[in-house]
């Protein structure tokens, strides 16, 4: 893969915690990363463990507001934007789908993160990208193709298949500007935020199902998004990339 010589701008949101931070830590040594989350002592941990090129702001994406100004202070310290990884997400998977209802944390929360803080961001931030050469990132799931393995997760799937709608809808706008957008489906990916409490017998049981025979790592998406983010992809856009060790098909 040719070298980027160029110091780059990315946006990296959940960018202080499980994929997000593997994600910022694969651009860390070479480009200006920002990441984006609520939580305003894990963004400080993240900005001390990843360096001086990261910097943390506290921002709620599924708030218009909150996502203009920090698209505001962003742009005033850094001119144009180069990248942007819409990451940030949860599973809410503990009521049946029958009992899902608009209440906090259920499928209002989860739409608005996913999908409307995935349209507030690539909104805010594509009038401010580099042309050509801009990248938009939008962290799927599995679930998007399968509606989720566990109870309760239509919310969260019915989201992540919205965002392959975005990726597809963005990329038609976008990619005759210079900027690419695509999708990256992980499958199981361990040791996250979301999932570093999963008991080891079902994680066992994933891994049984999975052909590649192992857990996905926070570093496979990573490198998902480090070849998606190279001049190499230029010719990729409204892709939804499948990092799943093979999981959709079993074993
Ligand atoms: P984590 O819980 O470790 O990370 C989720 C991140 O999203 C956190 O940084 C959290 O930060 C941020 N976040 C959640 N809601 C908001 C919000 N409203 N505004 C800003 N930030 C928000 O989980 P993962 O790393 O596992 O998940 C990252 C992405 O990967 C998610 O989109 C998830 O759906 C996807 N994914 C994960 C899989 C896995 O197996 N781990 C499989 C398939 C997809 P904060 O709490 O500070 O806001």
């Amino acid at each position: 893969m040719s070298q980027v010589t160029k110091e780059r701008v990315i946006i990296v949101t959940g960018g202080n915690s499980g994929i997000g931070k593997a994600i910022a830590r694969s651009f860390a040594e070479k480009d200006s990363v920002v990441v984006l989350g609520r939580n305003e002592e894990r963004i400080r941990q993240t900005e001390e463990e990843l360096g001086s090129k990261v910097t943390g702001l506290k921002v709620d994406v599924s708030k218009r507001e909150e996502v203009a100004e920090a698209m505001n202070a962003i742009v005033s310290k850094y001119g144009q934007i180069d990248i942007l990884i819409n990451n940030a997400g949860f599973i809410n998977g503990t009521e049946t789908t029958m009992e899902l209802t608009e209440a906090e944390r259920s499928w209002d929360e989860m739409v608005n993160t996913v999908l409307k803080g995935s349209f507030l961001m690539s909104v805010a931030v594509a009038p401010h990208m580099v042309r050509p050469g801009g990248r938009i990132i939008n962290i799927s799931s599995i679930a998007a193709f399968t509606g989720g393995r566990g109870p309760g997760v239509a919310g969260y799937s019915a989201s992540k298949a919205g965002l392959h709608g975005l990726t597809y809808g963005l990329a038609r706008e976008l990619s005759p500007e210079g900027i690419t957008v695509n999708a990256i489906a992980p499958g199981f990916i361990a040791d996250t935020g979301f999932t570093g409490h999963w008991p080891e017998k079902v994680i066992q049981s994933i891994v049984q199902q999975t052909p590649v025979h192992r857990p996905g790592h926070v570093d496979d998406i990573a490198a998902a998004v480090q070849y998606l983010s190279s001049p190499e992809a230029s010719f990729v856009t409204g892709e939804i990339l499948n990092v799943n060790g093979g999981w959709m098909f079993g074993r």
